[in-house]
């Protein structure tokens, strides 16, 4: 893993997400290096030609975020890399911009694949108004391994899931990606209800370029599902799409569920 400590004048990002004012990535990179990995285009923007995964840039802020400017504003954590990656463990820096957050009385978003979030429970409970999120495509911890080898296992996250929600936090499940044929959303479902407030459902996107990678891991790994992707991605038959939702709206109405589907 190439680590580096990277100068920054400035840790905000204006955001196009409805309803999220600012993003803040402290890190570029992601040890946790899911094979899904949309973010991987940063590599063309911060000149990295070293595989997805495999670097991290550790972002030195040269001054401190703007309180005024953050009140009451919505900040994500994060977009293009997991807050709590196992790097954050050392350097803080997610810890030392929440501390920042809860002066200028942000609201807060966070989302991750990591157990490393219960260690900020303090902060985050002193915040106006926070969401913690935990991404599952999967609770099957074979599966997970495969498809996010660097990232906390199924049972590490569920088990930070009941302790976040237990500390009275609002949790939200991020079942996404949804990985056709793999993902077993029912079971992401069953796993977490007992300490989910919101669920949100998104499917894989496999933007033209990197669907090569993806899709030559299925080949690799799942090839009986080679003709069904082939259907999604290369012919563009959004079937799979409307039929999982049809399953999923039902379920969660029934079941008196929040949830949204982004693919609906
Ligand atoms: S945790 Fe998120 S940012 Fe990190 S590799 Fe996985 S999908 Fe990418």
């Amino acid at each position: 893993m190439k680590i580096q400590l990277v100068p920054t004048k400035n840790l905000l990002s204006k955001s196009k997400i409805p309803g999220v004012d600012f993003v803040i990535n402290p890190y570029v990179g992601c040890p946790h290096n899911c094979i899904y990995c949309y973010a991987d285009y940063m590599r063309k923007f911060t000149g990295h030609t070293e595989p997805w995964g495999s670097f991290v840039d550790i972002k030195q802020p040269l001054t401190p975020l703007k309180p005024a400017l953050l009140f009451h504003t919505h900040v994500m954590l994060c977009s293009t890399t997991d807050p709590y990656n196992p790097l954050e463990e050392q350097y803080q820096l997610t810890r030392r911009i929440l501390e920042q957050l809860v002066q200028a009385q942000a609201y807060v978003s966070i989302l991750t694949k990591s157990d490393l979030v219960v260690r900020d429970i303090d902060l985050l409970k002193q915040l106006e108004r926070c969401e913690v999120g935990f991404s599952f495509s999967s609770v099957d911890k074979s599966v997970c391994q495969q498809l996010e080898p660097g990232a906390a296992s199924p049972d590490k996250r569920l088990a930070a899931l009941k302790t976040v929600s237990q500390a009275g936090l609002f949790t939200v499940v991020m079942a996404a990606p949804l990985i056709p044929g793999i993902s077993d959303w029912k079971s992401i479902i069953t796993a977490t209800q007992e300490y989910t407030n919101e669920y949100r459902f998104d499917k894989l996107n496999l933007k033209p370029g990197f669907q090569k990678k993806v899709i030559s891991f299925i080949a690799a790994n799942y090839p009986h599902l080679v003709p069904l992707y082939s259907d999604i991605y290369l012919k563009g038959n959004l079937r799979y799409w409307q039929e999982l939702a049809q399953q999923i709206n039902p379920f969660c109405q029934q079941q008196k569920i929040s949830s949204t589907i982004f693919f609906d």
